[in-house]
């Protein structure tokens, strides 16, 4: 399945219309209760996760943050169904049931179809629901237009740059509208000046459709700059050491003073430090 693509948690039974803007996706909830993962490999089992516990709901974009190689992708994962926990659970509740909604993801390397051409990447979630093509076309085309993909409408994706490869992959996750919105690093694989702009954007969609968002990131401007709230997790097993309260209202604007984030990120730098130089075995 490439990137971008349905979860399949979700897969198996008909998709419903998308819902209208910022509605139903307050009834939304989930937890992960001590979630853990081991893998096994040739050299022995690897710990990836440890007792992870956190719960999101409603509007919230929590963001995710960890030194590279903790599990942030596998927790993922395992909340997009795409790979079970190996100790504890992942619940939903949607719409006053026990069950995951849709969710929308996107990784860090975009995952578009080479043969579709930008404008039916953008409307594939939607041609999922049975969306008439009109009205795929008009929702396809007004995200394209907030992510300055609309001259390149029928370009197809080996025609673009990664850049914008990757925002249609992000364009694509907020047309299809689902309720709960995953992100791998989208922005990892970016230069600088386009990951700005990127975020910019990605503020301005959440604030018209006020997803659930999950954000993964290993950058901590950028986990505190777009989230309500960040769950800091250690190095390898990957465990919760701390989930700040972002002091920070919305809308937002990336223009803001960053010394008003400065206590913040430094508290996370400081509960970081110690495992990232571990991770490369360099003395603190
Ligand atoms: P992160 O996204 O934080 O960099 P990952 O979730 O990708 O971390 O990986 C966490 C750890 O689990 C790493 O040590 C990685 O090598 C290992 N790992 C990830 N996926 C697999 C897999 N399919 N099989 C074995 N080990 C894996
Ligand atoms: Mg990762």
């Amino acid at each position: 399945m490439p990137a971008g693509a349905e979860a399949p948690n979700a897969g198996t039974r008909p998709l419903p219309v998308p819902e209208a803007a910022g509605s139903a996706a307050s009834m939304l909830r989930f937890r992960c209760d001590e979630v853990g993962c081991v893998y096994e490999s040739r050299s022995g089992a690897i710990h990836a996760l440890q007792n992870v516990s956190f719960a999101a709901q409603g509007q919230e974009v929590v963001s995710i943050v960890g030194p590279s190689g903790c599990g942030k992708s596998t927790l993922l994962r395992i909340i997009a169904g795409l790979q079970p926990p190996t100790t504890g659970r992942v619940s939903f509740e949607w719409q006053g049931r026990a069950e995951p909604p849709r969710c929308g993801l996107v990784f860090q390397e975009a995952g578009v179809f080479p043969w579709k051409t930008v404008l039916d990447n953008l409307a594939f979630g939607l041609e999922m629901c049975a969306v008439p093509r009109a009205e795929r076309v008009a929702r396809a085309m007004e995200v394209a237009v907030r992510l300055g993909l609309n001259s390149f409408l029928y370009h197809y994706p080996r025609e673009l740059s990664v850049g914008m490869r990757q925002r249609v992959d992000i364009g694509r996750a907020f047309v299809a509208d689902a309720p709960l919105l995953l992100m791998d690093e989208p922005f990892g694989a970016l230069d600088a000046q386009t990951r700005r702009v990127l975020q910019e954007e990605l503020l301005a969609i959440w604030q018209a459709s006020r997803k659930l968002v999950l954000f993964i990131t290993h950058d901590i401007d950028e986990a505190v700059l777009l989230a309500d709230r960040v769950i800091v997790l250690s190095g390898r097993p990957g465990m919760v050491l701390d989930e700040i309260q972002v002091p920070l209202t919305r809308p937002r604007d990336l223009s803001l003073d960053r010394s008003r984030i400065h206590e913040v990120t430094r508290h996370i730098w400081q509960l970081l430090e110690a495992d990232v130089r571990r991770e490369l075995s360099l003395p603190r």
